[in-house]
């Protein structure tokens, strides 16, 4: 018989604390945390429960932590289970969490039925991606209904989060036609939903014609293929008044119940596993370059070559063939 991690448990339990240490020992790199870690994971990977996980971006300033603290109300205000994971790969060069403040969530930071994780100050992208995803895993483990994983507009991290969502909302501001070209296409492609925010007050006729504007753009897109009819959409919102996001809520459920019915839902995360799969390999390939022996034979191995005693490719076979071994 095999024991479990003592986290286990507590963790299928919902117990948010043993919640937060799994995702601590998750982010940690040293090697006999990542062992308990993925140990732990494994345990985990056959609960049957399934969350809703739902990619949240947008520039700073648009309105994501007031969006996230109203949404996130608004559904446990329901009877669900939110956790909130922040997804921030700026933080390691701004040297601190701009993501996922619990101090800008005050009221759901407080709620029984919430989960708030800001973001760590993770060094490189393919660490913030397996940390991410890991701890969406935990939490679905841990029987949330809901998984919102925030992350800021700076481009890589949209497609990462995205790989680790079932639905992805881009959050904009209300702007003149000019600004919809600072959306990347890539960005664009990705989104399920456009929530133009502070529809409000003066702002209110602008969100109306940026929606205008962002349904226009989106119409251009290709169809695809695992999109029921009117998908991706544009639609207003105000995170400061609450409106627009129980309707945002049943657009994004109808989108999550086509995608289950036709097949889309579980295609889809079997080639998000399948991907990760390939990149933990790729991860772990690059590590075992990472040593000091490896880095003293690549320095030598390439002094040969460039000096002409070795061609680059017998070269790189011999290190290769040695890394097998
Ligand atoms: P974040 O940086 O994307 O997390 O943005 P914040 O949630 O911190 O919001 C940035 C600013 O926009 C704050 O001053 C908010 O009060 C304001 N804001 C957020 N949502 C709305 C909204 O729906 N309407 C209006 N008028 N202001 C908002």
């Amino acid at each position: 018989m095999t024991t479990h991690d003592p986290l286990h448990d507590p963790i299928l339990s919902g117990d948010r604390r043993a919640l937060a240490r799994a995702i601590t020992l998750v982010e940690s790199t040293r090697p006999d945390h990542r062992e308990r870690a993925a140990a732990l994971l494994d345990g985990l990977r056959d609960t049957g429960r399934e969350a809703l996980r739902i990619g949240l971006s947008g520039t700073p300033g648009v309105g994501k932590s007031t969006f996230v603290e109203a949404f996130g109300l608004m559904l446990t205000g329901q009877g669900k289970r939110v956790a909130v994971l922040a997804v921030d790969p700026s933080s390691a060069r701004t040297g601190g969490s701009i993501l996922g403040d619990k101090s800008r969530m005050e009221h759901l930071s407080r709620d029984a039925n919430a989960f708030i994780r800001p973001s760590p100050a993770a060094s490189h992208l393919g660490g913030v991606a397996r940390r991410s995803r890991e701890a969406v895993a935990l939490c679905e483990a841990a029987g949330f209904d809901i998984v919102l994983i925030e992350t800021v507009g700076v481009g890589q991290s949209e497609t990462m989060v995205a790989q680790i969502s079932d639905l992805f909302v881009l959050l904009l501001a209300p702007a003149g036609g000019d600004e919809l070209q600072g959306v990347k296409r890539g960005i664009m492609e990705i989104a399920d939903l456009i929530l133009v925010n502070k529809a409000d007050g003066d702002l209110k006729a602008t969100a109306t014609r940026t929606v205008a504007d962002y349904a226009g753009a989106l119409r251009l897109l290709r169809k695809r293929p695992n999109d029921p009819e009117g998908f991706p959409r544009a639609m207003a919102v105000s995170a400061l008044e609450s409106s627009g996001l129980a309707d945002a809520w049943e657009q994004m459920q109808t989108l999550a119940t086509w995608r289950r019915d036709n097949g889309h839902w579980a295609t889809c995360r079997a080639e998000q596993a399948a991907h990760w799969f390939r990149e933990e390999v790729r991860a772990g390939l690059l590590a075992r370059l990472d040593t000091p022996e490896v880095r003293a034979d690549m320095t030598r191995l390439a002094r040969d070559v460039a000096e002409g005693r070795r061609a680059a490719r017998a070269a790189a076979r011999d290190l290769l063939d040695d890394l097998g071994n």
